[in-house]
């Protein structure tokens, strides 16, 4: 691993923990280098100069310079007013909030999120992944978005990511099949960005929606993007997981993604100990 990778791969750890935001395109480097000081590396010159970059001249400042490729827009769809303008964003009869919520079962709205139009999200992704599972299942898992795989299959949680999320569930004896997978945003970002708080609100009536007809016991959030939306709150996993909060009157239990365990597996032990959290949950409300 260069020292570059290994820098940026500590700013994914601290994205992925939630604990800070770094925005790096209108950073300076001093402000990076403040940051990253203020998260527990009082070295951060150091770290900077370990990572083989110059504290005072880092290619992270970008201030007042052309954006870098990483704070180049990933995005590839048009402005959003141009597009609501070209009839892009629709909200049809089929699918308004009142029509989700009179969704009577888990196969109607798969097929309106399949059709969906609420939000730009569905012009650049290849399909809808509505999720998967039991319909009545006692366990929902609830992710961030689709990622490539998942876009390309139309199923949630496939691949790398997907075959860990398998062996996490069945170390406390659950299988796939007796959970519900889905995501609190239905179709890829480009790029695997994070959704846009608007985006998230046009999609939300769907796992509203899924969870109302669901009625599981326990939902387990997966990622750091995926417990704060549910949750309403900016902190991270490492303060929000090891901890039974609610959703809509549901308990909620957070831990890691699989696809960060798969970066940083120093992260399943304590994925083992949430699942096991939500297991314990789950045993609770059978015997109630
Ligand atoms: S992400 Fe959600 S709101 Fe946006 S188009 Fe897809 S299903 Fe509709």
């Amino acid at each position: 691993m260069t020292d570059n990778d290994a820098l940026r791969r500590y700013l994914e750890q601290q994205r992925e923990m939630g604990d800070l935001d770094f925005v790096l395109d209108t950073l300076t480097s001093r402000e990076v280098a403040e940051k990253l000081k203020s998260v527990g590396r009082p070295d951060w010159r150091a770290s900077l100069k370990t990572a083989g970059l110059d504290a005072e001249r880092s290619p992270l400042a970008t201030r007042g310079a052309a954006p870098t490729r990483a704070a180049a827009p990933i995005a590839k769809t048009l402005p959003e007013d141009e597009m609501k303008k070209k009839g892009k964003v629709v909200v049809d009869a089929e699918h308004t909030n009142e029509a989700i919520e009179k969704a009577r079962s888990l196969k109607p709205i798969a097929e309106k999120v399949n059709s969906c139009k609420r939000c730009l999200l569905y012009t650049t992704a290849t399909n809808g992944v509505p999720g998967e599972g039991d319909s009545k299942a006692q366990v929902v898992i609830v992710g961030e978005a689709p990622g490539a795989n998942e876009d390309e299959t139309g199923l949630p949680f496939v691949g790398a990511a997907g075959g860990l999320l398998t062996k996490i569930l069945e170390s406390v004896n659950l299988s796939r099949e007796e959970v519900f997978i889905t995501n609190v945003v239905k179709h890829r970002p480009p790029g695997n960005r994070n959704p846009t708080p608007d985006e998230v609100e046009a999609c939300s009536p769907y796992l509203i929606r899924q969870l109302e007809l669901i009625k599981p016991k326990v939902i387990i959030a997966f990622g750091n993007f995926a417990a704060q939306t549910l949750l309403g709150t900016k902190d991270g996993i490492g303060k929000l997981r090891g901890t039974v909060h609610t959703y809509h009157g549901t308990p909620l239990v957070v831990t890691y993604h699989p696809a960060a365990l798969l970066r940083n597996p120093n992260w399943k032990r304590p994925t083992w100990e949430d699942v096991k959290l939500a297991r314990r949950v789950l045993d609770n409300a059978q015997g109630a």
